[in-house]
């Protein structure tokens, strides 16, 4: 089976997305390495517990579907896009009900939490377009560019995150969500969040070199 191990790791995951995503929103993809011309993505409207690797559909960088005995999430053109533009791995995409709030105030999310670099130093907000549309897609691959940032809001929709594997993409989706909600909860307790400068960024990067068990 092509891409046998992308599509069993999409099978994996996927109750992460569901524990993040409304009913049978969001996608996610593995792609055939950082810089493969393949990536494995969820079936379009299917729930997350109903489908196995053989039926994860298997979709080119162009765009186009190879293999699969499902249909191919609709957000096919957003995946093969950033795919297109970045070596990454993998791609998260999510209603969660924290972002998506952010989303619909159409409001960056600004270094609050040092977690932030996880994905940058802010999350971006893309400007709207109908899902699944290459005009999405060119929004969101501009709005990651332009603040260096590999996830994004999308404008009264939800959420995009992108990393070197599935489980970072999922890990760092959780990070933008609980730092969406802090902001939204000072804010909703009429206090003003207060942001990290660039250089407190910059320390928590070098001690990210470090962190772990090595
Ligand atoms: P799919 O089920 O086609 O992946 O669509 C869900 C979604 O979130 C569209 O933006
Ligand atoms: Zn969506």
């Amino acid at each position: 089976m092509i891409l046998d191990a992308e599509r069993r790791t999409v099978v994996e995951r996927a109750p992460d997305l569901a524990a993040l995503t409304p009913g049978r929103t969001g996608n996610l993809s593995v792609r055939d390495g950082t810089d493969g011309d393949a990536f494995a993505i969820t079936p379009t409207g299917v729930p997350y517990d109903a489908f196995d690797a053989a039926d994860v559909p298997v979709v080119g960088v162009d765009g186009e579907r190879r293999t699969g005995d499902m249909a191919p999430s609709s957000e096919v053109p957003m995946h093969a896009a950033i795919y297109r533009r970045a070596n990454v791995g993998a791609i998260a995409h999510a209603h969660s009900p924290w972002s998506t709030a952010m989303a619909v105030a159409r409001e960056p999310l600004a270094p609050i939490h040092y977690m932030i670099v996880a994905v940058g130093d802010r999350v971006p907000v893309a400007e709207y377009a109908p899902y699944g549309t290459d005009e999405l897609a060119e929004n969101v691959v501009r709005a990651m560019d332009d603040a260096g940032s590999t996830a994004c809001f999308l404008e009264n929709h939800g959420l995009v995150v992108t990393a070197d594997d599935a489980a970072t993409a999922l890990e760092n989706a959780v990070h933008v969500e609980s730092i969406a909600a802090l902001y939204l909860r000072t804010r909703a307790a009429g206090l003003e969040p207060r942001t990290l400068t660039d250089e407190q960024l910059a320390t928590v990067r070098e001690q990210f070199e470090s962190y772990g068990q090595g």
